[in-house]
């Protein structure tokens, strides 16, 4: 059995309270998905998270769905580690576990915290505005980790102030929204439905993952977004046959994989469905690498 799949085995077979650290050291740039579920109640997938790991640190953060906290824990993530982290859109399968993970994170990390996120429209804030809706130390939900984060951009409670940058999701170009240490990143806006989202193209060591988040695979930029990715993690969200306003279907997932010639797809996001059928869609428009995603399954990007 592959290593991967022994890795993604022991997660959906060991209880979040008893698994042991599922480290994935398995070369300079590896993937690990945290969360390779979406918003349904799910025995063995966490809601949306990955993990990009350089040279066996975990540095890009990309989405924080419920149960990936827990996830971030057993994969042995730090956040001493991270430059920065990626949030694609304000659902809470993408960002719900986004207070616990800060909370405490003074008590390890003293550096601003780069975090990413979207623009905002009639469906939902922009991400500076839910920061403060959840941060603010007076008028926040979780008003205590105010003087831990310093969540509005410029002010420090004295802990660790996020460094807050807002994507627009209308912009046809991609932003790039981190570049240091030779680390690229950057962000495109997708259609979600009425939700503004992003994806991100994370580049480093002449290779390259792009997140799509959820899209209803409607905005022709992201094929050349995604163009030549090593690895393009795609949602898969919803089965076969079926139509959908928040997500496409799994041959437009496939198709999209086709077009961009990306190097190994992997579908994650994936809902309580069938997923045989779904799968067999997706392969009439792509017949190259493909790997089902699961929760704490790491994948070398090469
Ligand atoms: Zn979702």
């Amino acid at each position: 059995m592959k290593r991967s799949a022994t890795i993604a085995l022991l997660a959906m077979l060991l209880p979040l309270s008893t698994a042991a650290a599922q480290t994935c050291d398995v070369g300079p740039v590896a993937v690990q998905i945290l969360g390779s579920g979406g918003p349904a109640i799910n025995r063995f997938r966490s809601s949306s998270s990955y993990l990009l790991r350089i040279d066996g640190q975990s540095k890009v953060l990309i989405d924080m769905g419920g149960g990936a906290f827990g996830r971030f824990g057993q994969a042995d993530g730090k956040l001493t580690e991270l430059a920065m982290v990626g949030i694609s859109h304000l659902h809470p399968d993408h960002v719900s576990d986004l207070p616990a993970l800060l909370w405490l994170s003074h008590q390890s990390r003293k550096e601003p915290l780069p975090i990413v996120g979207p623009s905002g429209n009639e469906a939902a804030p922009d991400f500076q505005t839910f920061l403060n809706r959840l941060f603010d130390e007076k008028t926040g939900a979780f008003q205590v980790l105010g003087p831990v984060l310093g969540a509005k951009l410029g002010t420090s409670g004295g802990g660790v102030p996020l460094k807050v940058s807002v994507v627009d999701v209308a912009k046809a170009q991609a932003s790039t929204v981190f570049d240091a240490d030779g680390l690229t990143v950057t962000a495109l806006g997708i259609p979600h439905g009425p939700m503004a989202t992003l994806a991100y193209r994370v580049t480093t060591k002449g290779v390259s993952v792009v997140f799509s988040s959820d899209q209803t695979g409607t905005n022709p930029n992201f094929v050349e977004f995604a163009k030549d990715a090593n690895v393009l993690i795609m949602h898969l969200a919803i089965p076969a046959g079926a139509k959908n306003p928040l997500h496409a279907a799994p041959e437009v997932v496939g198709r999209i994989a086709r077009e961009a010639g990306i190097k190994h797809l992997i579908v994650s996001h994936v809902g309580p469905f069938n997923l045989d059928p779904a799968i067999a869609e997706l392969k009439t428009a792509y017949s190259g690498p493909l790997t089902v995603g699961a929760d704490l399954q790491c994948t070398a990007v090469k």
